[in-house]
């Protein structure tokens, strides 16, 4: 097999390669290594690459192979987002305050993937703090989409979307407040789930908003996506959100006919502020999902239409400023100790110099909508409206197995054109944020393409349904060719 075949590989073949010995999991990190160190300086998916712990483990994982001690991700190489701790390795959140932050202990993530002896590449960028929609806010570099280097791929985790899109890994792992796994899976052409809140341990997911962080799998296909939630899902002692749940298989889940199926449209989710062309194309794939078996019925989801942005908006930042108030100079990150005099510059001058444009306005907006005199007109009134949202998903859920939406109002957009302009950046989770808001889980799929860029399709199921997910998104795949289709950029 040739090396750029190998890159090709998705986790499930690459597993079958592995265990007849056809290949070694030496030779499949070093083929990834050899495409990073080609296509990074175009793409810049990664802040850390980690070529020396990952052929040591492959290594490792070869000898476990050879013992016939075999889990499903010995020897599978991947990438993490840079906001999930990984011991003895950077881990930066793509801000000043942490460029030099070496953590002295594992996400729980990271040890379930170590445990099964998965190979870790690198680490992926992501806006600063996982705050964005685009990957701009990286302090070290915007990444670029594959598809189209002048696009911006997504963000927050632009850097895991790109490196899947563009073979540079087998799979990632992002995380997700608002849509920041499923909206940059969308525009590089990938599979992006966001699990259930409280499925997958966020213990060593550095926070950004507590109550809406999930950690979920971004991979090339939907089998891949059932083996990686397989591999991180599960309860932890050390999550006091964790839920204590008994797993299933997901892969059960991987079946082809949608036949009692009954899925619901939001034909407010199909306005006028979404792409005519995305709208096209995500209406042909509710027809590929007819012709499966699936039942299907046009319904209103109004409230969260109207106010989801502006919960959205009051909770994250609320709860990011509380948060990222443990950046003080002292403890440990960036501090601007040296040019201050006294505790109190320290403090300002840390954070003043620190952190980016975007986590100051955050942090602003959050500390305004917390304090004494706002806090019933805003914060109170977000966590009521919070409610409203989910009950009317329950509602929903009550008559209908899943929700279908498009992922993104739009495809890729130009690197610089939403940087200078907040609130449009905003609208680019429109779709996405009502799902963390209500803590259910959700997956973007590729279903077409406009102009040569991809379109995503949301699914979008009740509370720890993630086999109804699975089941909608493999038959939909099966069915048809979309997440084969290669990004051909020139290196
Ligand atoms: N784009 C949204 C934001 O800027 C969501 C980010 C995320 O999911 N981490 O907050």
């Amino acid at each position: 097999m040739s090396k750029s075949n190998l890159t090709e590989l998705t986790i499930s073949k690459a597993r079958k390669l592995l265990d007849k010995r056809e290949i070694s999991s030496v030779e499949l990190t070093k083929a990834f290594l050899d495409k990073i160190a080609e296509t990074d300086n175009f793409v810049k998916s990664f802040i850390t690459v980690t070529p020396e712990l990952a052929l040591k483990q492959a290594e490792k994982a070869d000898l476990l192979i050879k013992e016939n001690n075999i889990h499903d991700l010995t020897g599978i190489p991947l990438q993490i987002k840079d906001n999930i701790c990984t011991s003895g390795v950077n881990t930066t959140c793509s801000s000043k305050m942490l460029e030099n932050f070496v953590p002295p202990y594992n996400a729980t993530i990271v040890d379930k993937l170590y445990d099964s002896a998965a190979i870790l590449l690198g680490k992926g960028n992501l806006d600063e703090f996982a705050m964005g929609s685009s990957t701009e806010n990286s302090y070290f570099y915007p990444t670029k989409n594959p598809w189209d280097l002048d696009r911006v791929p997504g963000g927050s985790s632009g850097g895991p979307a790109a490196s899947v899109s563009s073979d540079q890994v087998i799979s990632s792992i992002g995380s997700d407040t608002g849509g920041s796994i499923r909206q940059p899976a969308s525009l590089c052409g990938v599979v992006g789930l966001k699990p259930t809140y409280g499925l997958v341990s966020r213990y060593g997911l550095i926070a950004f908003a507590s109550s809406l962080d999930q950690i979920g799998p971004i991979t090339k296909d939907v089998t891949d996506s059932a083996l990686l939630l397989n591999a991180i899902s599960g309860y932890d002692s050390k999550d006091a959100t964790s839920i204590n749940f008994q797993t299933p298989d997901y892969c059960n889940y991987l079946k082809e006919d949608l036949s009692g199926i009954k899925i619901a449209i939001p034909e407010d989710y199909f306005g006028d502020d979404i792409d005519s062309g995305v709208k096209k194309v995500v209406y042909e794939a509710i027809e590929v999902l007819k012709k499966l078996g699936a039942s299907i019925e046009e319904i209103s989801l109004s409230v969260m239409q109207q106010f989801a942005l502006a919960v959205y908006y009051i909770i994250a930042p609320s709860e990011a400023s509380a948060n990222l108030s443990r950046y003080d100079g002292v403890k440990y990150g960036f501090s601007d100790r040296l040019n201050s005099g006294d505790l109190m510059e320290t403090l300002y001058k840390t954070r003043q110099n620190g952190f980016g444009p975007e986590v100051k306005r955050r942090i602003m907006l959050g500390t305004y909508a917390l304090s004494s005199g706002y806090y019933d007109a805003y914060y109170l009134k977000a966590q009521q409206a919070k409610k409203m949202i989910k009950s009317e998903y329950e509602d929903t859920f009550k008559k209908y197995d899943a929700i279908i939406t498009p992922t993104s109002p739009t495809v890729a957009f130009k690197i610089g054109e939403k940087f200078s302009n907040p609130v449009q950046m905003y609208l680019s989770d429109i779709l996405t944020i009502p799902v963390n808001i209500a803590g259910i889980p959700a997956i973007s799929i590729p279903s077409g393409f406009i102009n040569g860029l991809p379109v995503g399709m949301q699914i979008i199921a009740p509370r720890l349904r993630e086999d109804t997910i699975f089941h909608i998104a493999y038959s939909y795949e099966k069915a048809t060719n979309w997440s084969k289709f290669k990004p051909n950029f020139n290196t």
